[in-house]
């Protein structure tokens, strides 16, 4: 069909696309280059054509039949288009009603392709409702997805449970391996996470290390078995970048209906479970219990104990005596915090140091245990008992850039030769901050300070790093020691890290020695020292020095006979 001349400039002219179509055949009678190129294709194969031919049936057929019948003038609709190369594209269309040169009425059809506009509004809901880092859903949509979940199970009266997963100590991964490193990890902590959910549960995260499950239709077994394989999921190493690591993460689990009615009161109930979890040595679950806010109260009440304990001098060190095994003499003392409340009684440390390295009290406790540590094991040399006295470090302590010089200060003023005092770090605290980790290391083995790693076995280490640091021995955690002779991989494990110690240069010592048949494993394997039950638990100062006249060099044998006593 010949091409209207007079309507060319017009069309062309508007930045939308354009189709005039012949109101009785529905067949294209003019076109713009806009239109040209959002059909992507040329003018010759459009004009003449059927308008159908670039619609996409079968909602559209209808459409036509409305714009042939008049109906459809001047609406606005958002439809489809088919282009020339079978691609579908989103669009708004309006037709208007128009009369041509020769009198004939056509439509006037103006398209707009929709495909970034609904891009960029599709990008605004994922931002208003998704976390950007792990692209799960945020707070927002978590409360959506409660509601949801909650209208659903009272209608049919079932329970819903609702996890809040906590990173265990991820600060120290942020603070020292760098934002973005930390970045990583979350990612890959929620994909673990996704991993263990089914197609209808929600993950969300609420910020930080923090996150929050919304397990639909689920009772108190069904939870606490996703709560055991999120923690098992995640007890599988993490390898980023060269560095092999294993976050693990506490859980509290609040119940609908019994722990709350509204999204606050479960996420509030929830957090409260896993603090508790936190409270009692981190990576575990639990269930929200009432009384658990009253422990919160408790939580308070010990912070204040701890503050009031450190300034009226209540903590105590206790030493337990680490022995040689060739020489069968004691060679060390670890020093081991204790505390005496006079309303609370004992508390061990277990359940005191967490909190305290959470609230920041651990700086000035851990600069306490160094004083007094170093000045107890100077005043022993000079009364002729040789003995390593072994300090443990904790992570916050060793970060702090006057940790050295404090070390260097505690060693001047009591005349402790340096390479009498031990600073036992874990695992964690090395790998997590491994570049800072290895000046400061550097640093403080330049000042002739024994160096060691804690609880080795239950973190993550790098053969890489340790091989770079300048340790001097491996404590291998008591857990691998429990199970010692029978067990066979506690067995393998000891075997694999007294060797690893050999061919790196590093005395092993072993940790949680209770029984003959342990020592006995220990001595044939080749393991250097050994502390434990067997021989004495940490003990009051004057206790240790009582320790000594017992020993004569060929002593090693009648050792565990004299603790059986
Ligand atoms: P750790 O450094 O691994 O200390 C060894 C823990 O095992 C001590 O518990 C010790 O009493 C216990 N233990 C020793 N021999 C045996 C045994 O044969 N069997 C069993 N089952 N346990 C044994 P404790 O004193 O309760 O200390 C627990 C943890 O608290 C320590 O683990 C250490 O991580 C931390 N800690 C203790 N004192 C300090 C301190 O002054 N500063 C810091 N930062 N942490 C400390
Ligand atoms: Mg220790
Ligand atoms: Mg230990």
């Amino acid at each position: 069909m010949e091409y209207p001349a007079p309507w060319q400039p017009l069309i062309e002219g508007l930045i939308e696309s354009v189709l005039v179509v012949d109101c009785l055949d529905l067949s294209i009678r003019a076109v713009n280059r806009s239109a040209c190129r959002l059909l992507a294709a040329a003018e010759n194969d459009l004009i003449g054509h059927p308008v159908l031919e670039f619609a996409a049936p079968p909602e559209d057929l209808s459409f036509w039949e409305d714009v042939a019948a008049g109906l459809a003038d001047g609406v606005l609709s958002s439809t489809v288009v088919r282009r020339a190369d079978g691609s579908i594209v989103p669009v708004e269309r309006r037709v208007s009603r128009v009369i041509l040169e020769d009198g004939n009425p056509a439509f006037l059809v103006g398209i707009n392709d929709l495909t970034e506009r609904l891009a960029a509004n599709k990008r605004i809901e994922e931002l208003a409702y998704h976390d950007t880092l792990t692209g799960l859903p945020n707070r927002t949509l978590l409360r959506e997805r409660i509601e949801f979940v909650r209208q659903w199970s009272a209608r049919a009266e079932k329970s819903f449970a609702l996890l809040f997963v906590d990173l265990d100590r991820f600060k120290q991964i942020n603070d020292s391996l760098g934002h973005l490193f930390g970045d990583r990890v979350l990612v890959a902590v929620a994909e673990r996470i996704k991993g263990c959910l089914r197609q209808c549960d929600t993950a969300a995260r609420l910020g930080g290390d923090e996150f929050v499950l919304v397990l639909h239709d689920v009772d108190e077994r069904g939870a606490e078995i996703t709560a055991q394989r999120l923690i098992a999921a995640l007890n599988q190493p993490l390898a980023i970048d060269d560095l092999s690591l294993t976050v693990t993460c506490s859980i509290g689990i609040a119940l609908y209906p019994a722990d709350g009615q509204t999204a606050d009161d479960l996420i509030r109930n929830a957090d409260t479970a896993m603090y508790r979890v936190k409270e009692h040595g981190r990576a575990d679950f639990r269930f929200y219990q009432r009384q658990t806010n009253v422990d919160l109260l408790a939580r308070m009440r010990l912070d204040q104990a701890m503050r009031r304990a450190l300034e009226q001098g209540d903590f105590r060190l206790h030493y337990q005596p680490r022995v040689d095994f060739r020489s069968g003499r004691i060679v060390g003392a670890e020093a081991l915090l204790r505390w005496r409340d006079r309303e609370l009684g004992d508390i061990p440390p277990g359940r005191f140091i967490p909190l305290a390295e959470d609230s920041g009290l651990i700086i000035p406790i851990g600069m306490w245990v160094l004083n007094e540590a170093v000045a107890q094991a100077a005043a022993w040399r000079r009364r002729g008992i040789d003995v390593v006295a072994a300090v443990n470090v904790s992570a916050l302590q060793f970060r702090r850039a006057d940790f050295v010089p404090a070390v260097a200060a505690a060693l001047q003023q009591s005349g402790l030769p340096p390479a009498a005092l031990e600073l036992e770090l874990t695992e964690s605290v090395l790998m997590q901050d491994a570049g800072e980790a290895l000046l400061r290391l550097r640093a403080l083995a330049e000042l002739g300070v024994q160096l060691a790693i804690d609880d080795f076995g239950t973190g993550y280490s790098s053969l890489a790093y340790l091989k770079r640091f300048p340790i001097h021995k491996l404590k291998i955690d008591g857990s691998f020691v429990a199970g010692l002779p029978e067990d066979g991989s506690d067995n393998a494990i000891v075997t694999a890290v007294v060797n690893l110690g050999r061919a790196l240069m590093l005395e092993v010592v072993a940790e949680g020695v209770e029984t003959e048949g342990q020592r006995r494993f220990l001595k044939n394997t080749g393991c250097d020292q050994f502390q434990g039950f067997l021989f004495s638990p940490g003990v009051e100062p004057q206790a240790f020095e009582r320790l000594f006249p017992r020993l004569s060099p060929r002593a090693l044998e009648a050792i565990p006979l004299a603790c059986r006593v």
